[in-house]
């Protein structure tokens, strides 16, 4: 079971697409739930205002450590659970990283909005940052939706017993197979023969060999990794 604290400016954003298919499913099963914190209700003036002008000038807002701060302090402690900022400059997300998430009962998200959030906060409350990729996107919470996404399925009870997360993508350092299925002959193209052999262990090594072969053409950098 994983509680997710979402720090947001856009609480009706959520689940969107988390509440459909697979974590949907398991959002109504309660195997996992979320918290929507919105911190324009910890503003403190009329206006209702989050965020200000940066301090040495340029373009755009940053949103306030104080408001940030409060709306965190609303999550009664021992429910914050690891406290991420979801950034682009933060570490990239991977597999690995997805794993040790998606055995933790509590996590906090906080969804940037502008030009990011106060480094104050972040260093205050010891916020981990965490990057989907090497791009901007206007806001954290598909950042967010996206690494709940990665870490829901793998947590128990979402996914059939049928389903191997071992043997997905980057679970062993390797990019997947290719899979086929019904018909064994499509226009011209037949499914290799190998996958209708019923020879297991023949399977199993053209499968690794396929993995192999993708991999060291796509993502040099996981092959490095691999050999090592
Ligand atoms: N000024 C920031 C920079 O150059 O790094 C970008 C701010 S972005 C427009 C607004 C918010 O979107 C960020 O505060 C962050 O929460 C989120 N965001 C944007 N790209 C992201 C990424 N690649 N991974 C995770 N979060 C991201």
């Amino acid at each position: 079971m994983l509680n997710v604290n979402l720090l947001t400016l856009f609480p009706e954003m959520f689940p969107s697409t988390l509440g459909q298919s697979l974590s949907g499913r398991a959002l109504d099963k309660g195997l996992w739930s979320y918290n929507c914190i919105n911190i324009r209700d910890f503003a403190d003036d009329k206006h209702k205002s989050v965020d200000d002008t940066p301090f040495g000038g340029g373009a755009g807002m940053v949103m306030r450590a104080d408001i940030i701060e409060s709306a965190l302090l609303s999550i009664p402690e021992e429910n914050r659970g690891r406290k991420i900022y979801m950034s682009p400059r933060g570490k990239p997300l991977t597999q690995n990283l997805v794993k040790e998430l998606s055995q933790e009962e509590n996590l906090t998200i906080l969804c940037g909005r502008y030009e990011g959030v106060d480094q104050r906060v972040l260093d205050a409350h010891d916020f981990e940052e965490i990057s989907i990729g090497d791009y901007v996107l206007s806001g954290g919470e598909p950042a967010a939706m996206i690494m709940m996404d990665a870490c829901i399925r793998l947590l128990d009870g979402v996914m059939g017993n049928a389903h191997t997360p071992d043997e997905e993508s980057f679970s062993n350092g390797l990019l997947e197979y290719p899979h086929y299925t019904k018909p064994a002959q499509w226009h011209d193209m037949k499914v290799p023969e190998v996958l209708t052999s019923g020879h297991h262990k023949k399977i199993k090594d053209w499968r690794l060999d396929k993995s192999e072969e993708i991999t060291k053409a796509r993502r040099p950098d996981l092959w490095d990794e691999y050999k090592e």
